[in-house]
């Protein structure tokens, strides 16, 4: 698949110039790798709404999800988070003695609650934000999913700063084509949405005397950071001629970690809270097997 092999080209660059970023970009590896399985593409729900007034389509969906597939996903990205070093091993120890329910972790991830993700996991604290990206990385073949079926479904006057498919906060913006719209993308589905030149994506600030950029000596030419001086947010935006491939978004996000480091010397900061509320329901689907032998759940 074309874009499994631009991914992989693109992961191959990072890991050789950035060896300190192998145990991240392992488990990004997986989460790409897993969401290309056309097993997910039967999950997506069906949308409940049309995504008006600000409310991103994944709000009030009911995913019936298959317990083994979803089962198998949590115990393997966490058995390999656990495994390229990172903090997730008590977690992934847990999970994997039957102590902690993996269709609980999905849900709360799926409904990017990273409250309710904490609390599911039993830690009172996020050492160096490592659910909040695991949670990330455990929803995304799911997002990814349901953003490749709805994509078309996205009211096109969507005027909000968070993701309209999942309610995510943007990770990068685009400025796009000949024309340079501006559009925002979100890391963990792909999401694809256009937005006014000067407006901050988390506020909604559009004085200029509050909006102003940055550029890194480090970086790549025609990358630079939107900083905004009402809430202390900022976004880290790309001139492309064409859109960025909604698999790549999360790799680019990586890509331009420097742009990050400017912008926190410069004391700002990418949002704590989540973009928008989404409440998600999963729901078991009872095995075929189990039905025809009229077994109870
Ligand atoms: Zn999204
Ligand atoms: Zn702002």
């Amino acid at each position: 698949m074309a874009s499994e092999a631009t991914s992989r080209s693109l992961l191959g660059v990072q890991d050789a110039e950035h060896p300190e970023w192998r145990p991240l970009l392992r488990v990004i590896k997986e989460a790409l790798r897993e969401a290309e399985r056309p097993q997910w593409a039967r999950l997506v729900p069906a949308l409940e709404h049309p995504g008006r007034r600000g409310r991103p389509l994944l709000d009030g969906a009911v995913i019936n999800i298959a317990p083994r597939l979803v089962g198998r996903w949590v115990r393997h990205i966490l058995g390999i988070a656990a495994g390229a070093g990172t903090e997730a091993e008590p977690l992934a120890r847990r999970v994997a003695a039957g102590w902690l329910d993996p269709l609980l972790l999905f849900e709360s991830a799926v409904s990017q609650d990273v409250d309710r993700f904490h609390e599911v996991a039993l830690v009172d604290r996020d050492y160096h934000g490592l659910l909040r990206g695991l949670a990330s990385l455990i929803a995304m073949p799911m997002l990814q999913s349901c953003r490749r079926a709805w994509a078309e479904r996205v009211p096109t006057d969507w005027a909000y700063g968070y993701c309209p498919i999942c309610g995510g906060w943007p990770v990068l913006a685009e400025m796009r084509g000949l024309d340079g719209a501006r559009h925002l993308r979100c890391g963990c589905c792909g999401g694809d949405w256009r937005t006014e030149w000067l407006r901050c994506p988390f506020c909604g600030e559009d004085d200029h005397e509050e909006l102003g950029s940055l550029v890194s000596p480090d970086s790549l030419p025609r990358q630079t950071i939107e900083v905004c001086d009402r809430c202390g947010g900022y976004v880290k935006t790309i001139t492309t001629l064409t859109p960025m491939r909604p698999e790549h978004v999360v790799l680019q996000d990586l890509a331009t970690l420097v742009l990050d480091v400017v912008a926190l010397e410069h004391d700002y900061r990418r949002p704590a809270a989540k973009g928008h509320e989404v409440a998600v329901s999963v729901v078991a689907e009872p095995s075929r097997l189990r039905d025809l032998l009229g077994l109870r759940p």
